[in-house]
């Protein structure tokens, strides 16, 4: 017997609701328009079928905030893209690093918006680091603990080394050895 996530996606020509993009059973999931938690029922006519990444991120939302939501993409309505898919964003491909981000696809969104939260990281440590002036790490251990309390030491021992890689990557910090040195832009007031 047919599920109710088979029937609808059946009816909607196996294609999402809100994206209308081809989707597999495996990777839909039954949206309740008005949602459970506020009172909406499985009746045909309050469920859809979409991708499982908008279920995900509608969550609890009233219809009001789901419309919004919809209503306020540019262009086609796009599905968040599922956060298993997207690459890891390499720190050779942060903006700034290895120059500006061509025209984005929307399947690489989220990308770039990890990319934007590394460069207000390594925005905010290269501050910190040029008023530090003399008294900057000079070895590459000091550094990385400079750079993780610069977080409130809240960083894993990956994005400590990858901020590390992108001061380096900036030609800001030079490593040798063990030895650290600086070519950080003049800081003023
Ligand atoms: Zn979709």
């Amino acid at each position: 017997m047919a599920t109710l996530l088979d029937r609808l996606l059946f009816a909607q020509g196996n294609k999402c609701f809100f994206c209308r993009r081809p989707l597999a059973t495996g990777e839909a999931s039954v949206e309740h328009l008005l949602g459970r938690s506020h009172g909406g029922t499985s009746a045909d006519a309050n469920v859809v079928a979409c991708c499982r990444s908008v279920n995900a991120l509608f969550g609890a939302m009233t219809v009001k905030e789901k419309l919004r939501v919809v209503l306020e993409q540019d262009g086609p309505f796009r599905c968040p893209v599922p956060a298993a898919q997207p690459a890891p964003v390499a720190a050779s491909s942060l903006p700034g690093v290895a120059g500006r981000h061509p025209a984005v696809r929307p399947a690489d969104q989220r990308a770039i918006v990890t990319a934007g939260a590394d460069r207000a990281r390594l925005d905010a440590l290269i501050e910190n680091l040029g008023r530090r002036g003399a008294s900057r790490p000079r070895k590459l251990a000091t550094l990385a603990s400079t750079v993780n309390a610069t977080f409130g030491k809240q960083l894993s021992e990956d994005e400590v080394q990858s901020l590390v890689g992108a001061l380096r990557a900036e030609g800001l910090v030079h490593v040798n050895g063990e030895a650290v040195t600086y070519s950080l832009p003049a800081t003023h007031g």
